[in-house]
Order: C-alpha cells, then sequence, then structure tokens
C-alpha cells in the first residue's frame, strides 16, 4: 500500500509521519501526493483542517491549536489519532507518543507531585496511552528516577566503542563489520586510535570537572579486540581515571563465540572490586532462528558461556532476547523466556524487533513469517507478568522507530543489579563522552540544550583520523 501525506507548514511534521506509520507499518509512507490514501493539513494561523482521502471517501476534521507549542502538538496528534483510528478500526497501545523516551514525559509530573491517578489519566486524556502502558511507564519513570536521584549533577559515563562482530545479524543496522582478514589486520591500529581517543577525552572530563560513574564496552563484540589490547585499555582507562567514583563497567559479551577463559579470567579480577556487568545475549533459545538471524552460535554456546561466567563470580549478568524474531511464533518466544529464566541472569532485556532501513531484514523481511501486533502486545504484557513474578522489575525503557506494532523494549533486572548506564543514557541529564568509530559523545547544557559530537563510522576513517596515518 502506498500512503502520502502532505502539509502547508514544516509544524508538526515528523509527528504527522510517525503516527500515520504506527498505523499502517508496512505501508510505504511518503511526503507528497497520491497513493492509495492521502493525508493533508492546512494551517492557517491558530486554525487546522486535517483531512484523509481513500478511493472512495473523504473525512476531514477542524480544530484550533493553542498558544503551548508541546499542547498544541498534542492536540494536532489526537486529532490525526482520531480520523486513522475510524479509519482503520484499530486503537495503539502508546496512542499518539512518537518519542523514544517515554519515562521523559513523566518525570515532570512526579516533580509536581501529582499522584499515580492523576499521571495515568494525563498519559491516557492526553496522549491516549493504554491503561496497560501508563502503568508499565510510571513504574519505570518511578525505577528511573531513585537511580538518577542518587547521583550527582558531575557523573557522566563513557562509552567505548568496538564496532565489529564475527558476523552480521540479519537485524543489525548499525555501522558494524564483520571480522574479516582485513579487519582483523587492524584491530592493533584500532586500540591505538581508542586510546589517542581516550587520552584527549581524559583533558575534556577534567575540564568539566565530570566524574566517570558508568563505562559501557559496546558497539558490536568488544572481545574480538583480544585479550591484549582489552588488557592495554583498561591499563589505560584505570591509569587515568578515579577507580573510586566508577559504580559500573559494562562489557557486551553479547555473542558466545567471543568469550574465553582468558577474558573472564581477567575480568573476573577487574570483578574484584568493580561491578563488572557482562552482557551475554541470547535473543533466542531456538537454533533455527539462531541460523536464520545470522548469529554463528547455539543456544548451547550461551549455556556454555554462562557456566563459564559463573565459575568465575559474575554475579550482574544481562540477557537481551527479541520478541518477534522471523519465523517464531508465540511457543518459541515463551520457550526461550523460560531457558533464559534458568540461566538466572541479573537482568533481562527484552527488545521488540525493529526492522531498521540499513539492515539486511528491510530487504529480506517478506521472506519470513512474523507475528502479528496483537500477539506481539499480549506476548509483551506477559512478558512483565512473568519477570514480575520472577523478582525483575522493570527499570528502564526505550522505544525505537519501525519495531512490530510501535512497542517498547523494556529492560527488566533483580532489585540492584539496574544498569546505571542504561539509564543514564536514556534520561539526557548527564555528560557521555564516546570514543570510536561511529560513537557519539552527548553533553548536556543548562536548559536541557544537547550537544552531539559524532566520530566516523569507518574504522578505517577513524583510525586515520586519530592516528594521522593513511590506512
Ligand atoms: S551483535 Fe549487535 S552489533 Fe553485532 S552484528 Fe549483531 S546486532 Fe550488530
Amino acid at each position: 500500500m502506498r500512503i502520502t501525506y502532505f502539509s502547508n507548514s514544516q509544524k508538526f511534521l515528523y509527528d504527522f509521519q510517525h503516527i500515520i506509520r504506527a498505523f499502517y507499518p508496512s505501508a510505504e509512507v511518503k511526503f507528497g501526493h497520491g497513493g492509495d490514501i492521502h493525508f493533508e493539513a492546512y494551517f492557517e494561523e491558530m486554525k487546522v483542517v486535517l483531512k484523509i482521502q481513500t478511493q472512495h471517501k473523504t473525512v476531514q476534521k477542524e480544530f484550533v491549536l493553542v498558544s503551548d507549542e508541546h499542547e498544541s502538538k498534542r492536540i494536532f496528534g489526537r486529532n490525526l489519532y482520531d480520523l486513522l483510528k475510524d479509519e482503520t478500526k484499530r486503537e495503539l497501545p502508546w496512542g499518539i507518543l512518537t518519542g523514544i523516551r517515554p519515562t521523559k514525559i513523566v518525570y515532570p509530573l512526579l516533580e509536581q507531585g501529582l499522584n499515580d491517578e492523576q499521571i495515568y489519566n494525563f498519559l491516557q486524556k492526553e496522549y491516549y496511552i493504554s491503561d496497560k502502558k501508563s502503568k508499565l511507564l510510571l513504574k519505570v519513570a518511578k525505577n528511573e528516577m531513585d537511580i538518577l536521584n542518587k547521583l550527582e549533577s558531575s557523573s557522566a559515563c563513557l562509552y567505548i566503542g568496538i564496532p565489529i562482530c564475527p558476523t552480521k545479524c540479519l537485524y543489525c543496522s548499525f555501522s558494524c563489520h564483520e571480522i574479516t582478514r582485513q579487519v582483523k589486520s587492524l584491530i592493533g591500529m584500532y586500540t591505538d586510535s581508542l586510546i589517542c581517543e581516550l587520552e584527549k577525552t581524559y583533558q575534556k572530563i577534567e575540564e568539566n570537572k565530570n566524574r566517570i560513574v558508568a563505562i559501557y564496552f559496546g558497539g558490536g563484540s568488544p572481545a574480538v579486540l583480544g585479550i591484549e589490547n582489552i588488557k592495554k585499555i583498561f591499563t589505560n582507562l584505570f591509569e587515568n581515571l578515579e577507580r573510586k567514583h566508577i559504580q559500573e563497567i559494562t562489557f557486551e559479551a553479547g555473542r558466545p563465540d567471543t568469550i574465553d577463559e582468558k577474558l573472564l579470567q581477567y575480568l573476573s579480577e577487574i570483578n574484584q572490586d568493580l561491578n563488572v556487568r557482562l552482557c551475554i545475549n541470547p535473543q533466542t533459545s531456538n537454533d533455527n532462528t539462531l541460523k536464520i538471524i545470522g548469529r554463528n552460535h547455539s543456544f548451547e554456546d550461551i549455556k556454555r558461556a554462562f557456566a563459564q561466567a559463573y565459575k568465575y563470580s559474575f554475579k550482574n549478568i544481562n540477557s537481551d532476547v527479541i520478541l518477534g524474531l522471523p519465523g517464531e511464533d508465540e511457543n518459541d518466544y515463551k520457550r526461550t523466556i523460560d531457558d533464559v529464566l534458568k540461566l538466572s541472569p541479573a537482568s533481562i532485556t527484552v527488545h521488540t524487533l525493529s526492522i531498521k532501513r540499513a539492515s539486511l531484514l528491510r530487504f529480506k523481511w517478506n521472506e519470513y513469517k512474523f507475528m502479528d501486533e496483537e500477539t506481539v502486545n499480549n506476548l509483551l504484557d506477559w512478558t512483565q507478568y512473568i519477570l514480575e513474578e520472577h523478582g525483575y522489575i522493570p527499570y528502564y525503557m526505550y522505544r525505537q522507530k519501525n519495531m512490530i506494532g510501535n512497542f517498547e523494549n523494556v529492560g527488566y533486572c533483580k532489585r540492584g543489579f539496574e544498569g546505571l548506564y542504561n539509564v543514564m543514557i536514556m534520561q539526557e541529564k548527564h555528560n557521555i563522552y564516546a570514543c570510536g568509530a561511529k560513537a557519539v559523545s552527548k553533553f548536556v547544557y543548562e536548559g536541557d540544550r544537547i550537544e552531539r559530537v559524532f566520530n566516523p563510522a569507518d574504522i578505517k576513517l577513524y583510525i586515520s583520523r586519530m592516528l594521522s596515518v593513511d590506512v
């Protein structure tokens, strides 16, 4: 199906497009005219005329905006939603909410001292968020706030990106390099480049009087650097950062084929006085799906990696799973959650599949069967129920574009194992220093103004910039 939308103003264009997309996830939605369904918005000072044209009928609504820009945006969103709801006979659990950080809208309400009932009413009346999602949202916002309230304003995070993986996952949209012979030959230089950038970053951290409280090794599979390079980076970090302020070091050992005894032995030494959060990510316990999504391992490998990690006394292990993987049904997903629970990770992050433009899946999605939105929504509710039954709490949440059914990703954890970095990066209240190819630093200024600084995505370009050499 082809859908077009047109507006005589730049106002609310993002919401205009995203709310339409949320109702028609598999349609092609473009700015312009024509197509099977056409939407138009005409702004004339505070008055708006919103129109939907199909082959059989035209329906239009008129409404008036107010002086407050945020409120006007919601008025526009609700009127568009009403038109779409009548046309499709559907409702969306997240209503008109298009942002990726939903808890951010709850913070000011909590700060104003509103009680739970008043907050639910606001979310449902202003954003059309369903009763269940409003309750989940408030729970997560309160947990996030507890974590943030314990931080000093000088607290900051350090991200170290290694965008290299053994193979590329079907759904991956990151600029992640597969470890070819050529990429392997660059690993030494990449490590030197990281150290070079870290040295410059320490100066900035000092100038800004920041304290690094959470460090995150991610971007792909950091273990591909090899133990000697990893040791070099940690040695440099500990020579330059005050160990006593570091509350968490996350190491993405997501792919079990990159974990070995030497790595675990080394990280376990750090784990003796610091909190190392290890990520071992099955995504699914179904070996057939693991093949389809291009991960070069089985669920047995995940179990082995957990056993090794427990042998080295790691307690803070996170496991990522994905709901809605190609070819999977309700039973596959429920089995995955059961299998992961048997491994007793300290935290489980539940993602809903997102089909990104830059992923291979974007070009192959019609080769597979996917769960429908209602099933995904029911499974998200089931997940919350079952994980809470097992003592996990939802502590952080975000949404992505192009997720199946426009749903959410939720981090659950046993109390005391909240991922500090995850909460800080979502709430954008603290500086994030990011090193490595494709890394994005974020600096927060007064009035919540945010400046982002982007590194080149290509590792060769990154190396040549950092080391001033031709690669
Ligand atoms: S493990 Fe993550 S970064 Fe690596 S290919 Fe898969 S999705 Fe991409």
